[in-house]
């Protein structure tokens, strides 16, 4: 069924990419391979390696690299010269999206939002989000959270909480309040508390926000995950300080966390949503915002953008939607695995006194330094598994595996990670005691 991956060893030859290629890059100089295929959990490089995915393009393929369905669908589209760019022209391919994500997806969960196509990208539909919520409030502040991360286009980048990011804007980033997430002063303060209070307290120095923006889980935050009841309590404050509740569920969502939405179940609603990353299923760029109908206060072509709407992904998003979302099995089975990667990684933390984070599909664990979880996810790539760190100091070993991976793999991909954790405890231990 499966075997271990075997990774090429030999480095490419990357002169090429450092002569040409803007210093930018990022995951490339962790994972100095040359990738040119992937199927399923699978990648491969151009020296016959592979590679069990853990990282799933940062959740922008949940359902694994070219899903046959999703892949047949857009190549029988491209071959009947479906329209590939049509600006925000009304097409068969957006047309059927549209009808699917009602039927499928907005109808069942009772939202009445309509569907704002933005730019491809995620940023892009943050920023249509805050923009929207400053346009119908009248009010410019947002509040977003300590260990947000939204985008990295101005106005998503000032609710951005990483100062390395945010050193890069170049201009100051206003208008927006950073307060504490769920937890972030240990588990004896209620956050909400605070956030209350301040909003209530005409001397606290907080304006009177817009919307106050919030991700369930910290994706790349370190993989904090907020109570059902923090976020209650959040939904609750804004909706009594005329603010408008945001949630960003641009990695938690698309079922990341074991449901479509990563609020599903919790007992509110949010005013607006942003979708993208695994949103076209295929890893094609595609990104919404969704907004009560009564909020959809834009003029026409107010917020405009050359590519709202990438047909190519309508097609793919929709044959996602069809193939594992018309019915309970696929949520059901990624709560199942999610559950199964919560106990591996608990047994993992529990053995050297680390702490587990996250929720579902979404989870990691916390080694307490960026030095050693970049050594374990080093050693794992060495051995053929792709993992990456997240968190404020990167301390955090995230598990971002296909959601439709099969239990099997899973526990494999979590033996490598588990075994080159061990390897890297008793060479620290080794060091300590010399
Ligand atoms: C990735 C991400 C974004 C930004 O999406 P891009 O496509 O990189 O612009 C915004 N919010 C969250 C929660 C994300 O994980």
């Amino acid at each position: 069924m499966f075997t271990t991956p075997q990774p090429s060893g030999t480095r490419p030859d990357t002169r090429l990419y450092e002569r040409r290629e803007s210093a930018v890059r990022s995951y490339a100089r962790a994972m100095p391979r040359q990738f040119n295929r992937a199927e399923g959990v699978w990648m491969h490089d151009d020296q016959g390696g592979r590679y069990l995915d853990f990282l799933s393009g940062c959740s922008t393929l949940n359902y694994g690299h070219n899903h046959p369905i999703l892949k047949q669908a857009l190549l029988d589209y491209v071959a009947a010269d479906g329209i590939a760019h049509g600006l925000d022209l009304h097409t068969d391919a957006k047309h059927d999206f549209l009808d699917t994500f009602e039927r499928v997806i907005l109808k069942p969960r009772g939202m009445d939002h309509r569907v704002m196509f933005t730019g491809p990208t995620g940023t892009n539909a943050v920023e249509a989000a805050i923009k929207l919520a400053r346009k119908v409030t009248g009010r410019q502040m947002v509040i977003a959270f300590t260990n947000g991360f939204h985008g990295m286009t101005l106005g998503a980048l000032a609710c951005t909480g990483n100062a390395t990011k945010r050193g890069g804007a170049g201009v100051p980033l206003s208008h927006v309040a950073h307060e504490p997430y769920d937890g972030y002063y240990g588990p004896d303060v209620d956050t909400a508390d605070l956030l209350e209070q301040r909003l209530s307290d005409p001397s606290s120095g907080l304006d009177a926000p817009a919307a106050i923006l919030v991700e369930t889980v910290q994706g790349e935050g370190g993989l904090n995950a907020a109570s059902p009841e923090w976020l209650r309590r959040i939904a609750g404050i804004a909706r009594a300080h005329g603010a408008l509740l945001i949630v960003d569920d641009i990695q938690a969502g698309c079922g990341r966390t074991g449901s479509f939405f990563s609020f599903e179940d919790m007992g509110f609603t949010p005013d607006i949503v942003t979708l993208a990353k695994s949103l076209s299923g295929m890893g094609l760029p595609f990104a919404l915002t969704l907004l009560r109908p009564e909020l959809d206060q834009w003029l026409p072509g107010e917020h405009n953008g050359t590519f709202r709407g990438n047909n190519h992904a309508f097609v793919t998003a929709t044959a996602a939607l069809r193939h594992f979302w018309q019915d309970d099995r696929f949520a059901g089975d990624v709560q199942r695995r999610g559950d199964l990667l919560a106990s591996r990684l608990q047994r993992m933390a529990d053995r050297y006194g680390f702490e587990t984070r996250g929720r579902g599909m979404m989870r990691g664990i916390n080694v307490g330094s960026g030095e050693l979880a970049s050594q374990v996810t080093a050693a794992c790539f060495d051995a053929g598994l792709i993992i990456e760190t997240s968190g404020a100091h990167d301390e955090v070993i995230k598990v971002l595996a296909p959601l439709v991976i099969d239990d099997a793999v899973l526990s494999h991909g979590l033996d490598m990670l588990e075994a080159r954790l061990g390897e890297a405890m008793r060479a620290d231990h080794a060091i300590a005691a010399e």
